[in-house]
């Protein structure tokens, strides 16, 4: 184990205990499931079953459903065997809430119930108390004894368990000891995990889920850490980023946290967890699977990436690599964006729309939107126009020998090439490097000293992410602090996967404080297949505007550079009162200019408030036909 998992240059997974749910198996190597939760009423119960239908007929391997009392959880027998009637035998998980009760009813029912350790036993009242050690001790007493009814039922029905944190609930007790922490995560988990196996169950699998998909990354890392310290094994792991909205952004969310384990091996089921029908969660969580089903292969007859001997960063903490500024890059500068205008046939002012610049020919002024790309790349093109002020120009080495103005226009080297022509800028030259090529470490070392270079680094090597990942700690572990420009290319044939290619690939290196700016490059032909597939989460009129929009949105969900507002809202679930989906969109259209805000729509006032985690506002709610209104975790006013 290289600290947190089995590799971080080769594509292996992480060797996890098995899991019977029903008759599935999951962890130990078997496929990564894919599973997701219905938003209907759970007493109603045809609306449930024909719902469970449609997500079993997309794909799901696992349909949970909500049981918050004891009502819910007796109905789910009906539901149950309804769909059994019907021939469809998928597991079913019962998501508990605070109350054991429906839980130990739930646990004699369906295949797999979901305890949320921050609420099983607690109420929170967001209280700060100091426990003593001894009555921190007498707590987790107290949880054994609330607790240990479950796991002996769940072994004598030989059900499964998901032992599910979530950031923004964690218990007063944790909040106290270990703070809003992934350590307080890990730790919550912990607690029920070993009361657990103190009975010898062991029929688990754990989540560490939050909106947040840095500290999701960094408490599954610590969990496997944690487990394997402990026990010297793991649990399997359902992997997910909670409340992460709707549309491109929740998809682009969900595809950064969830990928960027992925990347490493670790998870052995998932659920993306979208403000949409719960069906529509299913093929996104498919294209993010496909991603490693093949990995071992393809990497197989490839040079091996070197191993990594030193990790020159904390995998459980954010910090930022420590970077050098040229221009406007590096240092303490948000990551820039860079437009690919390569294949575009000509460039005129109109163009320069799609990626946050509109043109006005009566005033000839531009107006920039807070989405507008910092450069432009040309190739051997020339524009013949005068640029917003904010916009520069890189181009080919040959083409910017012959540029106008060398502070606007600025020259791009492919790799060694740089080292071979006299001619360079002054101020500013970027060096495109593969990560892969023979001679990646000897360009290194030939423009160690230069500080006007900024690497543009991708990557052949089919395991890409790890193989810039493991230069970029070379850069580190070197102490060379060039910016570095994450370059991604997507093949993918169509948009769904290039989006899903996009997050994991430069979302991971993100979350880990690596990268300077992001340049996202797709073949322009494939948008049209996203016109056909039917889906219409992607309002985008242009490739251009696909890849603008896609670039900040990687860098808002990372929480590297934020250039809109921020939307947590959550799947809904059958605790949910009003339309989830009706009401984000109508809130959305009048608060979307809010630039950095980070507004909470959620579901109900028993989750609602405590997951909402650290939203600005928050719209939750709290009975038919009631609605609180919440300004951080302060309660505001109920309509
Ligand atoms: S916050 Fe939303 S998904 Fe979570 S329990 Fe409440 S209604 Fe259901």
């Amino acid at each position: 184990m290289q600290l947190y998992c089995p590799s971080l240059t080769q594509y292996k997974r992480l060797k996890t205990l098995e899991v019977k749910i029903g008759d599935l198996l999951l962890g130990n190597f078997n496929p990564i499931r894919i599973q997701t939760m219905t938003t209907t009423n759970t007493m109603d119960t045809m609306a449930t079953v024909e719902q469970s239908i449609r997500c079993i007929e997309a794909g799901a391997e696992l349909v949970r459903i909500t049981a918050p009392s004891k009502n819910e959880a007796e109905n789910l027998l009906n539901i149950k065997n309804e769909l059994r009637k019907r021939g469809y035998t998928t597991p079913l998980v019962a998501d508990i809430h605070f109350t054991p009760n429906a839980a130990e009813i739930a646990a004699r029912i369906v295949e797999k119930v979901r305890v949320n350790p921050g609420n099983y036993v607690d109420k929170k009242k967001f209280e700060q108390i100091d426990y003593t050690d001894a009555e921190y001790a007498e707590e987790i007493d107290r949880i054994r004894e609330r607790f240990t009814p479950l796991v002996k039922i769940c072994k004598e029905y030989g059900t499964a368990m998901r032992i599910g944190t979530n950031h923004g609930s964690l218990s007063d007790r944790i909040m106290s000891r270990y703070g809003d922490t992934a350590n307080g995560m890990v730790e919550s988990a912990m607690e029920f995990l070993r009361i657990a196996r103190n009975e010898s169950y062991h029929n688990i699998i754990l989540s560490m889920k939050s909106s947040n998909p840095q500290v999701m990354v960094q408490a599954y890392r610590l969990l496997v850490q944690t487990m394997d310290k402990e026990f010297g094994n793991c649990y399997p792991l359902h992997l997910g980023v909670t409340e992460a909205g709707d549309g491109e952004d929740g998809r682009i969310k969900s595809a950064i946290g969830i990928g960027a384990l992925l990347e490493d091996g670790i998870g052995d089921t998932i659920r993306v967890s979208l403000t949409e029908d719960p069906e529509f969660e299913i093929p996104v969580c498919k294209d993010l699977v496909k991603r490693y089903n093949e990995r071992e292969k393809k990497t197989a007859d490839q040079t091996a990436i070197p191993a990594i001997e030193k990790i020159p960063y904390s995998p459980f903490s954010y910090a930022r690599r420590e970077s050098f500024e040229v221009s406007n890059m590096g240092k303490k500068h948000v990551p820039v964006v860079i437009a690919d205008f390569m294949q575009a046939a000509t460039i005129g002012r109109h163009d320069l729309q799609a990626i946050g610049y509109t043109y006005n020919e009566a005033t000839d002024k531009w107006n920039i939107s807070d989405g507008a790309a910092d450069y432009i790349y040309t190739g051997n093109k020339k524009i013949d126009f005068a640029l917003p002020g904010t916009l520069k120009v890189i181009c080919d080495y040959e083409t910017w020998m012959d540029a106008p103005d060398k502070t606007t226009w600025l020259p791009l080297y492919q790799g060694a090439s740089y080292l071979l022509h006299n001619e360079r800028s002054a101020v500013l030259n970027f060096v495109s490097v593969d990560a892969n090529s023979s001679d990646a470490s000897e360009i290194l070392q030939k423009i160690r000293k230069d500080d006007t270079v900024v690497l543009c680094l991708w990557s052949s090597h089919a395991h890409t992410m790890p193989s810039v990942r493991r230069y970029i700690m070379e850069l580190m572990n070197q102490n060379i602090k060039c910016p570095v420009i994450l370059a991604v290319e997507s093949h993918d044939d169509n948009i769904d996967d290039q989006l899903i290619h996009f997050s994991a690939e430069a979302g991971a290196l993100f979350l880990d404080g690596m990268g300077d700016g992001i340049w996202l490059m797709n073949d322009p032909s494939k948008l049209v297949n996203a016109q056909v597939s039917g889906r219409t989460y992607l309002e985008t009129k242009s490739n251009h505007q696909f890849i603008n929009n896609t670039s900040f949105s990687i860098l808002q969900a990372t929480r590297t550079r934020i250039s809109k507002t921020e939307y947590i809202s959550c799947p809904s679930c059958g605790r949910t009162l009003f339309d989830l989906q009706e009401t984000t969109a109508k809130i959305r259209a009048v608060t979307n200019h809010l630039k950095g805000v980070k507004i909470a729509i959620m579901g109900c006032i028993v989750n609602g408030p405590g997951e909402m985690a650290d939203a600005d506002f928050g719209y939750v709610g709290s009975g038919p036909g009631k609605i609180t209104l919440y300004k951080g975790k302060e309660m505001l006013t109920v309509i």
